[in-house]
């Protein structure tokens, strides 16, 4: 590495000001040495963004830095871990000092809300991709899977979907309250602590909800029914779509069910776990909605509020539905 390269290190991803006592080494050696709390075990997990594919090429360099960090900690959420060390593969095409300013300025700004603490990763030339992998704890034996979900259970998701995929659609004319759900999401960190131990099981919704759900039922061999008018949808999106003409229309079912990037958790609970978790979750900002429940025969049934079933235009549907209903 050449001392540019390092100086890059030392200015912009030393800048963080959470110092975890569990990290013994962090930046600067071959590798980190960290330790692991007595009584818990390290969940890992580890996504690349790459420019063009995950992110538009336009997208600012700060939204690439706090959702390159995001998606990984939605994934340690999922799993009701709490954050506690990430590492950076960063590849970019040249040596924009604003841009990894920016960048590296939101990555740390997210990690130092988490107490997450960067302790190393790799930098290299070539076209934008970003590596991350976040390491946390859950008490031993209490990570929340995907399997696990029982036919009664009922189905929730946290905060509301389909407002990064409305974002996507209307691109520069997205209002402010959409654009920043796709770029800015917020990982459902809390949410998931408080959920192991209460719910059945997990997943965050990262490709859409029929898709993901489609991927918690085909762990846990059941199937669902869904109440499409139940969705949780926001202001924001409702006010787009009334301007847009489209209420009730398509998009107001088809974009809280199949588009992706929303980053909230969907999750199953027993019937008597249920008042508990409403309690805890909508003290916070995010709350939850009851949205389905889980059944025994396999596939996805989605119902509008008269009881009418729904079918589904979107690709998650296709990719799941085992009944092909
Ligand atoms: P090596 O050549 O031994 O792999 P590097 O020269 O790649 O080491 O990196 C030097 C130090 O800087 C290491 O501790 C590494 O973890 C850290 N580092 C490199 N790139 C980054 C980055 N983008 N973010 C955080 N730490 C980094
Ligand atoms: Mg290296």
């Amino acid at each position: 590495m050449s001392e540019s390269e390092f100086e890059i290190i030392r200015r912009y991803f030393m800048r963080q000001s959470q110092k975890r006592e569990d990290v013994i080494t962090g930046i600067g050696d071959d590798a980190a040495v960290l330790q692991v709390p007595v009584g818990q075990e390290l969940v890992v997990s580890v996504d690349t963004l790459v420019a063009g594919v995950h992110f538009p090429e336009n997208t600012p360099a700060a939204a690439i830095g706090h959702k390159s960090l995001a998606v990984n900690l939605s994934d340690l959420a999922a799993m009701g871990a709490t954050p506690a060390w990430v590492t950076l593969a960063l590849t970019m095409p040249g040596n924009n000092s604003t841009w990894i300013d920016e960048f590296s300025r939101a990555f740390c700004a997210l990690a130092d809300r988490y107490r997450v603490q960067l302790v190393g990763g790799d930098t290299t030339r070539g076209p934008l991709s970003v590596t991350v992998q976040a390491h946390g704890f859950v008490a031993a034996g209490t990570a929340l899977r995907r399997k696990g979900a029982e036919p009664g259970d009922r189905i929730y998701v946290t905060g509301t979907l389909g407002d990064a995929g409305l974002a996507l659609q209307l691109r520069e004319s997205a209002p402010d309250g959409l654009q920043q759900k796709l770029d800015y999401p917020e990982p459902r960190i809390e949410a998931g602590h408080v959920l192991t131990g209460l719910a059945s099981a997990a997943i965050d919704i990262s490709d859409g909800l029929l898709a993901d759900l489609g991927h918690l039922l085909e762990s846990g061999d059941s199937g669902a029914s869904l109440q499409v008018d139940a969705l949780p949808r926001s202001d924001a999106f409702l006010s787009a779509l009334r301007q847009s003409g489209s209420l009730q229309q398509p998009p107001y079912y088809e974009l809280p069910l199949s588009a992706g990037d929303d980053y909230e958790l969907c999750f199953t609970v027993s019937g008597k776990f249920c008042p508990r978790v409403e309690q805890l979750l909508s003290a916070m900002p995010c709350g939850c909605t009851q949205i389905g429940i889980i059944e025994e025969s396999a596939g996805i049934r989605c119902y509008l509020e008269d009881g009418t079933s729904y079918r589904p235009a979107g690709q998650g549907y296709r990719h799941f539905d085992k009944a092909g209903k």
